[in-house]
């Protein structure tokens, strides 16, 4: 069962305070409605009278048993990420284990997951990619939409300004040799796999390959 409270908020847009649903916990073997409206994007989402769908910042447990994986959003500083990270593993959670800073962060994990791709290779694929790009910016948002296997393709949405979504694609085979490569793979204890690990990691092989 997912965990739902209620909370009483005020609408950033027209300031009327009302109450909200929140949904903190999802379980997709028990609740697979849940795990559905996060990936519509409609997850802890106020739909206020006055027309503005503000989100609602909210820590959200996402624990999918079949595939052994939980991914914590916790909404914070890094010290707060940092003791989410220290509590997963004094709880001695098993399996694959992530903490991420936002919803939207947790929405891509769980279509890499859905896509049987593997995160820390995306993430990777991701920085090679923008370091082709002329602009060069390591810190430009791109998140994974979804992997097109027959035409071995995989599709992003790059964020070339904050509101300017550009569609684009890559070859699957960068993410191929990625994969291929076991000495890449994260520690089990490194639950947080995002751009500025990715950054490192790409580095490092460079570092090693030279
Ligand atoms: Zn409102």
């Amino acid at each position: 069962m997912s965990v739902t409270g209620t909370v009483r908020v005020a609408c950033p847009a027209c300031g009327r305070e009302q109450a909200a649903q929140l949904v903190q916990s999802i379980n997709t073997r028990t609740d697979p409605a849940a795990k559905a409206k996060l990936l519509a994007g409609e997850l802890n989402v106020l739909a206020c009278a006055c027309g503005a769908r503000p989100r609602l910042a909210a820590t959200v447990l996402f624990h999918d048993p079949d595939a052994d994986y939980t991914c914590q959003v916790v909404v914070g500083d890094d010290a707060a990420i940092e003791q989410a990270i220290a509590l997963f593993q004094a709880a001695g959670v098993s399996g694959t284990r992530r903490v991420v800073p936002s919803v939207n962060a947790l929405v891509e994990k769980v279509k890499l997951l859905d896509a049987g791709l593997a995160d820390w290779a995306i993430e990777m694929t991701k920085v090679l990619l923008l370091a082709t790009l002329e602009a060069r910016d390591l810190d430009r948002v791109m998140l994974f939409d979804h992997v097109d296997r027959d035409a071995q393709r995989i599709h992003w949405v790059r964020f070339d300004a904050p509101e300017e979504p550009v569609a684009v694609a890559s070859p699957l085979a960068a993410y191929d040799r990625l994969i291929a490569r076991p000495n890449l793979v994260p520690a089990a204890a490194e639950a947080r796999i995002d751009r500025a690990w990715a950054v490192a990691a790409v580095q490092a092989m460079i570092a090693n390959v030279n």
